[in-house]
């Protein structure tokens, strides 16, 4: 048993570690997990019961509420290694806010910070071992809480559990991609939970997504649902584009995941004085600059990836295809920026890196 700042964790140790059966020379993004997890229990309204164990399946009934109505909602995030060795999570507060924030659209219990921040310290540093050391590379970190009732009726659970588990991830290969602006399927609309990051948004893009790639395509550009003029997301990731010198993104609002790389790349892009404009962007306009020659970048934001580079776009039956990767790129020298603030290279001017290790 031991004490964290003002929870108790009953931790249960693996009896031998796992670890040497991972080739951190060619790792895959999230099919192996470290050797523990982290889970909370709600009952009677409030947490506890706070346990580290080891990974395994976990024993759920068949009438489990969140198999059936999609009590279930989700954070991704990253535990990164410096050059000194250190361990360090990237703005994981703003991860709490936001899984809090999904919590409440989906009538779900927040988790307070105690269980959440302490949870991902006290499971990271016993399975530090795990975090990657190599550029670009990460130990995944996937927070979740799912509604545990043995009940089918509709209703919101009472029980929850909270889990956080973890998988060592290599350096995300930048490929560029090929996105076609998807004007038929919809990932989010006014009045709905495009914002939230709750896991039925995910299945339901799955379909539009397959159809997208059997003709060829990496990925969706999603647009709003009423005209499908505007642009709103990428897939899994916020949509920047760069015209004329302007970085633009589509404002936050309803159908838009605020994704922390999102904002993380708008602070350094206004802390180097790049004019930012945050507000609705058509494809039209995405059309016409790319007619006159004016745009110069279109890249997704998020988590997994940081950055991903843009190479075409198709629209009506029509790809448009985009000025190749090289250095100068504002995409690149964020990117670059961001990797090295994780590796300690850079200056940590907004307290972005969290240390636990
Ligand atoms: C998670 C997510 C993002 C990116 O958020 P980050 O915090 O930057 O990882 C963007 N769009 C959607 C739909 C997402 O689920």
């Amino acid at each position: 048993m031991i004490t964290a700042n003002t929870i108790e964790v009953k931790v249960q140790k693996i009896s031998k570690s796992r670890i040497n059966e991972l080739d951190f020379e060619h790792l895959t993004f999230g099919k192996i997990f470290s050797d523990h997890l982290f889970v909370v229990d709600y009952n009677n309204n409030q947490w506890g019961n706070a346990q580290q164990l080891p990974y395994g399946p976990v024993p759920m009934s068949p009438s489990t509420s969140a198999l059936h109505y999609g009590q279930a909602i989700f954070e991704g995030m990253k535990a990164y290694k410096n050059d000194k060795g250190e361990v360090s999570l990237f703005r994981p507060f703003d991860n709490n806010k936001r899984i809090n924030i999904s919590a409440d659209r989906m009538c779900m219990p927040g988790i307070p910070k105690e269980y959440f921040i302490e949870g991902l310290k006290q499971l990271v540093h016993m399975d530090k071992d795990w975090v990657p050391t190599a550029d670009g590379a990460s130990l995944y970190l996937r927070p979740f809480i799912i509604g545990t009732d043995e009940f089918i009726g509709v209703k919101p659970s009472d029980t929850y559990k909270f889990y956080i588990i973890t998988s060592p991830g290599g350096a995300y290969y930048n490929k560029p991609v090929k996105v076609l602006v998807e004007t038929n399927f919809i990932r989010a609309v006014e009045g709905g939970v495009g914002f939230v990051k709750a896991s039925g948004n995910y299945g339901r893009s799955l379909y539009p997504t397959k159809l997208a790639q059997q003709r060829g395509y990496d990925q969706i550009i999603w647009t709003d649902a009423r005209n499908h003029r505007y642009l709103e997301e990428s897939g899994t990731m916020n949509l920047m584009f760069v015209i004329d010198d302007v970085l633009i993104t589509a404002p936050l609002g309803d159908t838009i995941l605020a994704g922390i790389t999102r904002d993380s790349v708008l602070t350094l892009a206004r802390d180097w004085k790049v004019k930012v404009q945050e507000r609705k962007i058509s494809i039209d306009e995405v059309i016409d600059a790319h007619k006159n020659g004016t745009l110069q970048e279109a890249f997704g934001t998020g988590t997994a990836a940081t950055i991903a580079h843009i190479s075409t776009i198709g629209f009506e039956g029509k790809d448009y295809v985009l000025p190749g990767i090289e250095g100068q790129m504002f995409s690149q020298r964020v990117a670059k920026e961001l990797e090295d603030i994780r590796k300690g290279r850079a200056e940590d001017i907004h307290n972005w890196m969290y240390k636990i290790a």
